[in-house]
């Protein structure tokens, strides 16, 4: 008689665990599980987790295992691909593919047994579609409102609960509590219509009739405009769309043209007749020859294309990407920001209609989930070809890709800091294309010191396009000298007289104004005139930051707040000064010179919640603000029309930043934030302050030398062994116990010596040397650029865990960040 096989499944759970585990499938289910579904285990005392099947096996393990408990999918949800993508990650990375697993994989596929279920809010009650079963949920949910995943299992005493749930789910009766929080608020915008009077032929003709004998051309000549675009007069008109100025307003005034808010719907439909052909787009000779010189260039997978701010690089990305979409592959559009995808999903909708996806954390997850799903199909019509997001998008499970695009790809926020995988996106988007055998093209107008250094190395083809589309000319960058002013007594609180009128210039003139500011909190921090205390955060080695908008000190670390203390804490002195100054200040210094302006303010604080960054921008595309003031967040690649003017308040802060990059960086921010001026006609001013006005960097902004920034960066590199020269590797150790954690780093800094000698760095407290209450040290390794380092990864690894196994440490944290930025 012959035995029938026992089945085992190698499974991967989202959790920080190393490697796969391995359980027992049923006979029943054999014929369902395959590799890349997945599947109901369960994992510790009574926990149960979707996991992923990695691999169908028949060597019995030593151990008794457990058996799986569900199928969750009739077909992968993973490939191979994304599995190897996964591990790859996970080796480079220092971490376990989990970790990875964890972050890859849409909160709306990691159903749990913890998962908090409640009825969707758009379920539309017909209960004659549903099972017994489902009947039975919904019933529970009705009565308790939201129950976690066990408590139905329990309650129903069905132990097979998630492969139900999941239907629910799919089928949107039910909704993860998760996804609830994070619902979309639609977004609006003004649109514009034709008022009734003028429906008919004949009132439109008396009208411009009429406008004609007055010589109103402007009028004239917008209502013609509106007339083409809206079908006369039957569609409306997004009111940004139109010539902004007084003949609008004229025209609204008189009640010709009526406005409305209205939401802009996010999955719109796109006619394909309504699309614009890429073909219609004529390049320039500039970017004629980048575009060639990338898709001919044989030599070279990754490309990059190193092009001034608003030399048109996008229409560039946009013939490559059409290639692409024609050939029915796929293409990966990696952003910085999310922030920066609303002005390019229009973009590219525009050509490539409901082809184009977009997928990032603010989504909701059933919408990540529907993205997902999009694109894995391998035809039809839903299928998405373009995938435009912010980091996480490498994750996606593209069934063709063809093509990698990182615009930005200098912008630090590619690199996930916490937790775990800290990856960087753009280098695993460069590996992620070459498991498919795609083309990257980097873009940026200040590529970073490591993908310069694989251009000039011959590792990576190079493309430059070195003057701005149409013509227009870069922004004229001038450096205010604030000692020297404030001596001729032509400083005003923190603005000098040139900042000030070139903003009084442009507010005339009907253009808008961007300033940088890259702190943000009304001011830095209080300090007692008396004895010098500086109030500090209690879980945090930072000083408290000023503002003024909540009354508050804060900590930016923690998020820790206190009320403004009416004394010194230390002296009981109520001589407390104020000391630097954030973007709150600014923006209300600003308001107070410029009462008539509109003066916004962009930054963490202000963007907190969802969309608020969006309808941000909007207001600001749509001229409803004047003055912009925001940290980072303003320096991105917008692509605003009507700024005539940008000001930097203080350029000494960015340049003094402690670390390896912060020249790079500070030149990369301001040429940046510089772009966004003059980026459609009369020429841009830029006006930089500072303390320090002959410093190499702000000569080199000024003169638009990113060779030179590249030249005298790269030696430095090579000379004090950073990378690109040298790999870091960092290790953080942290513990609430000083002592412990001074103990463990000495002991783990020395077997490192013991392993790779001088090349180890450290311990040493690192800038904040505590945060939320724990103790930080790091320890640093570098490597040459030529070793293989695989191996030593592994003994890292290895050694960390030794040290959880010392007496007392298992609660030191380790954490390990490969190539840190
Ligand atoms: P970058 O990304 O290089 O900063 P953009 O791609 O935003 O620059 O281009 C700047 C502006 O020039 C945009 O408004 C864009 O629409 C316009 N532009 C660039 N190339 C073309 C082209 N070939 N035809 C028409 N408009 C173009
Ligand atoms: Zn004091
Ligand atoms: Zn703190």
């Amino acid at each position: 008689m012959e035995e029938a096989e026992v089945y085992y499944a190698d499974v991967l759970l989202p959790l920080h665990l190393p490697g796969t585990y391995t359980y027992r499938v049923p006979r029943e289910m054999v014929d369902e599980v395959q590799a890349g579904v997945r599947v109901v285990v369960q994992f510790g005392q009574k926990r149960m987790y979707s996991a992923l099947v990695r691999r169908l096996h028949t060597e019995a393990p030593r151990w008794r295992a457990k058996y799986v408990l569900g199928v969750l999918d009739e077909r992968p949800v993973v490939t191979e691909r994304q599995m190897l993508f996964w591990e790859w990650m996970a080796s480079y990375y220092m971490c376990y593919p989990g970790d990875v697993m964890a972050v890859a994989l849409p909160a709306g596929m990691k159903l749990a047994s913890e998962s908090a279920l409640s009825i969707h809010p758009d379920f539309d009650g017909d209960l004659s579609r549903l099972t017994k079963y489902e009947l039975q949920v919904v019933g529970l949910l009705t009565d308790h409102g939201t129950m976690r995943v066990d408590d139905i299992s329990h309650a129903l005493g069905i132990q097979k609960i998630m492969p139900l749930v999941r239907t629910m789910i799919e089928r949107q009766v039910v909704v993860m509590d998760e996804e609830l929080r994070e619902r979309f608020v639609p977004r609006k915008s003004t649109y514009v219509r034709l008022a009734e009077a003028y429906s008919t032929e004949e009132a439109q003709r008396r009208l411009f009739d009429e406008l004609e004998a007055k010589k109103r051309t402007k009028q004239v000549e917008l209502l013609m405009k509106f007339m083409t675009m809206s079908g006369f007069g039957k569609e409306l008109v997004a009111k940004r769309e139109l010539p902004q100025g007084s003949a609008l307003q004229t025209l609204v005034k008189n009640g010709v043209l009526l406005t409305e808010e209205r939401e802009e719907s996010r999955l719109e439909h796109y006619d394909s007749d309504s699309l614009v052909p890429a073909s219609s787009i004529k390049l320039n000779d500039g970017q004629m020859a980048a575009y060639e010189g990338i898709r001919t260039d044989k030599a070279h997978s990754v490309s990059l294309l190193h092009g001034v701010t608003s030399s048109g690089k996008t229409e560039v990305y946009i013939k490559l990407i059409d290639e692409q979409v024609r050939a029915g592959r796929q293409v990966l559009f990696l952003l910085p920001e999310i922030a920066l995808t609303a002005q390019i999903i229009n973009r590219l909708r525009r050509y490539f209609g409901d082809k184009v996806g977009v997928y990032h954390s603010r989504f909701s997850a059933s919408q990540r989930v529907e993205v997902w799903r999009r694109t894995a199909l391998k035809d039809g019509p839903g299928r998405y070809q373009v995938l435009l997001g912010a980091r996480s998008a490498v994750f996606l499970p593209f069934s063709d890709l063809g093509l990698v695009i990182v615009d930005e790809e200098h912008d630090p926020s590619y690199k996930q800091q916490d937790p775990a995988p800290r990856y960087h996106a753009r280098d695993a988007a460069v590996y992620l294309a070459r498991l498919w055998g795609a083309r990257t093209v980097l873009g940026s107008a200040t590529p970073s010191i490591e993908s310069y250094h694989n251009a000039m190395d011959g590792k990576y083809g190079l493309q430059t396009m070195a003057t701005r589309y149409g013509g227009f000319s870069l922004p004229q960058v001038e450096v205010v000298d604030m000692k020297q002013a404030q001596r001729q007594g032509e400083v005003h609180g923190h603005f000098s007289d040139t900042l000030l009128r070139a903003i009084r210039d442009a507010l005339a003139a009907r253009q808008q104004v961007i300033l940088y500011q890259n702190r943000r909190g009304f001011s830095l921090r209080l300090e007692c005139d008396d004895c010098h205390h500086v109030p500090q955060c209690v879980h945090c080695d930072v000083s408290l930051v000023y503002h003024k908008a909540t009354n508050s000190l804060r900590c930016h670390y923690c998020g820790y707040s206190i009320p403004v203390p009416p004394e010194c804490p230390a002296c009981h002195s109520t001589r407390l000064r104020m000391v630097g100054i954030g973007t709150e200040r600014v923006e209300e210094d600003l308001q107070i010179m410029f009462p008539e302006a509109r003066v916004a303010r962009m930054d963490l604080d202000s963007t907190l919640q969802k969309n608020q960054y969006i309808e941000l921008l909007n207001d600001f595309a749509e001229r409803r603000i004047d003055i912009l003031v925001g940290t980072q967040m303003v320096t991105k690649g917008l692509d605003f029309e009507h700024v005539s003017v940008v000001g930097i308040v203080n350029a000494d802060n960015i340049i003094n930043y402690p670390n390896f990059r912060s020249f790079e960086r500070a030149y990369q921010q301001m040429t940046q934030v510089s772009g966004r001026a003059g980026r459609h006609g009369d020429a841009g001013r830029v006006i930089i302050q500072t303390y320090n006005p002959s410093h190499q960097i702000l000569q080199k902004v000024q003169d638009g030398d990113y060779e030179g920034l590249y030249r005298d960066q790269d030696n430095e590199r090579r000379v004090f062994r950073y990378p690109p020269y040298y790999r870091l590797v960092e290790i953080t150790l942290k513990h609430r116990d000083s002592d412990v954690l001074n103990a463990a780093a000495d002991w783990l800094a020395a077997q490192l010596r013991g392993a790779f000698g001088a090349r180890v760095m450290g311990p040493e407290y690192p800038l904040v040397s505590r945060v939320r209450a724990l103790y930080l040290k790091v320890v640093a390794v570098r490597f040459e650029r030529s070793e293989a380092i695989g191996d030593a990864k592994k003994l890292m690894m290895q050694m960390a865990d030794d040290l959880a196994k010392q007496d007392g440490w298992a609660r030191v944290a380790v954490h390990f960040d490969v190539d840190p930025y």
